[in-house]
C-alpha cells in the first residue's frame, strides 16, 4: 500500500467517510498493509476525534454465575462448567464500596454487570435506587449491563442517572447462533434501540476468536458506527475452561491490532476500548493498542485476572497519554505504589481466573455473613 491508501483512509474517517467494505477486508488480512502505516493512520484519527487521553474502566460483576443464557465465551452461563465462585447479588454496601474505591482510583466510569437473561421491574427499580445514592455521592459515571431491557425499563433507569448501557453484540448475525441458542442477535439489537429511545448512550462491542470469519468483525464495526454508539468495547476471547470455546484462539498481536484500526477508522468519534484479552493477545506490543483505541479496564474483567494496576498505568504515562479522570495519573501513580497491593505480578500470557478476593472481598473475610 502507497502512503496515500493510509493519508485517504485517516483524512476520510476525520471527515466521515468511512472506509469501503473493500478496505476493511484490506485493513484486516491485506499483506500489503504496513502496521506502523495503518496504526499512524488510526492514531490520526483518534488525536482528532477524541483526543490524546484514556479513559479508565473498573468493571465490577454484581453477582457471579447462575446465568439461564448459553452464551459459549461466558463462565457465568449455566452450561458452562467453569470453575467460577458463584454468589448471590451483592448488598448496596458493597456497591458503594466498590464506586468509592473506582473512583479513587481514577476511575471516569464506573460499570456494574449482572448476569442473567434481563432484569425483573422490581431488580430494575432496586438498581435506579442504587444509581442514584451512587451518584448523590459520587462524581463517577455509571454503565450497567443488565442484559436484555425494554424501553420501559431503560426509561426507569435513564431516570435514576444511568449514563450508559452496556449491551455486546459481540458477534455478527450470521454467526450469532454459533455463540449461543438461548437468545438472538434481534434481540441484543432490540435492546441497544430500546435504550436509545430512553436517552441512555450506548456501550457494545465485539469478541474477537470465537472462530468467526473477518467478514463477521467487520460486519459488527458497522452496525455498531449505524446505530452510533459511543463506547464500543474490543475484546479478544480469553478462553476459560469449561465454557464450549475453551481453546485459546488462534489470534496475533498484529491482527488484534488491525482489529482496533478497523474500529477507529469505521467509528471515529466512539470511545474504543481494547477490552478483555489486551494482555494475552496483544502481549509485548499492548501499548501500541492506546494509539487506535482511548480506552481500557484497568483491573481485570468479569471472572478474569488483567495485568497488575501500576503496569497498565504506568504503560499510559510512558507513551505519553493522559486520563480522563479527576485525579492525575501521577497522584494515583503515586497512590498504586504506596498501596502496595501485593498483586506484583508478571504480564499476563494465560487466562488467570479471580479468586473470591478479588471478586467479592466482602465475603471472602466473611464467609457467614452470605
Ligand atoms: S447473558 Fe451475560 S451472563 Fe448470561 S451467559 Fe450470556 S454473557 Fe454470560
Amino acid at each position: 500500500m502507497n502512503r496515500t491508501f493510509y493519508h485517504n483512509l485517516a483524512d476520510n474517517s476525520i471527515a466521515g467517510t468511512l472506509p469501503t467494505r473493500e478496505q476493511a477486508e484490506e485493513i484486516l488480512t491485506s499483506k500489503d498493509v504496513e502496521l506502523f502505516s495503518l496504526l499512524n493512520a488510526a492514531y490520526d484519527v483518534r488525536r482528532e476525534c477524541v483526543g490524546k487521553s484514556v479513559t479508565i474502566h473498573i468493571i465490577n460483576n454484581g453477582q457471579n454465575g447462575h446465568c439461564p443464557e448459553d452464551c459459549h465465551y461466558c463462565a457465568q452461563a449455566k452450561s458452562s462448567d467453569a470453575d467460577i465462585k458463584e454468589y448471590p447479588l451483592k448488598t448496596d454496601e458493597e456497591f458503594l464500596a466498590e464506586a468509592r474505591n473506582a473512583y479513587e482510583k481514577g476511575a471516569h466510569r464506573y460499570c456494574m454487570v449482572f448476569a442473567g437473561r434481563g432484569p425483573s421491574k422490581g431488580r430494575v427499580e432496586k438498581l435506579a435506587n442504587l444509581i442514584r445514592t451512587i451518584k448523590s455521592k459520587y462524581p463517577i459515571e455509571i454503565c450497567v449491563s443488565a442484559g436484555l431491557l425494554d424501553e420501559n425499563k431503560a426509561q426507569v433507569l435513564k431516570s435514576a442517572g444511568l449514563d450508559r448501557l452496556n449491551h455486546n453484540l459481540n458477534t455478527s448475525s450470521e454467526h450469532y447462533a454459533k455463540i449461543c441458542t438461548t437468545h438472538t442477535y434481534q434481540d441484543r439489537l432490540n435492546t441497544l434501540d430500546a435504550a436509545r429511545r430512553a436517552g441512555i448512550q450506548l456501550c457494545s462491542g465485539v469478541i474477537v476468536g470465537m472462530n468467526e470469519k473477518e467478514s463477521d468483525v467487520i460486519e459488527v464495526a458497522y452496525s455498531l458506527q449505524q446505530r452510533k454508539v459511543e463506547s464500543i468495547p474490543v475484546n479478544f476471547l480469553m478462553p476459560i475452561k469449561g465454557n464450549p470455546l475453551d481453546q485459546m484462539p488462534n489470534l496475533t498481536p498484529e491482527y488484534c491490532l488491525r482489529v482496533l484500526c478497523l474500529y477507529r477508522f469505521v467509528n471515529p468519534r466512539a470511545e474504543i476500548r481494547m477490552a478483555a484479552g489486551r494482555e494475552i493477545h496483544l502481549r509485548s506490543l499492548e501499548v501500541l493498542g492506546l494509539y487506535p483505541a482511548n480506552s481500557l479496564f484497568l483491573d481485570g474483567y468479569l471472572n478474569t485476572r488483567g495485568n497488575e494496576r501500576l503496569k497498565t498505568l504506568q504503560m499510559i504515562q510512558d507513551a505519553g497519554f493522559s486520563i480522563e479522570s479527576n485525579r492525575s495519573l501521577d497522584d494515583i501513580i503515586k497512590a498504586e505504589r504506596e498501596a502496595d497491593t501485593g498483586r506484583i505480578e508478571d504480564s499476563v500470557t494465560r487466562t488467570i481466573m479471580k479468586g473470591l478476593t478479588d471478586l467479592r472481598p466482602e465475603m471472602a473475610v466473611s464467609p457467614k455473613k452470605q
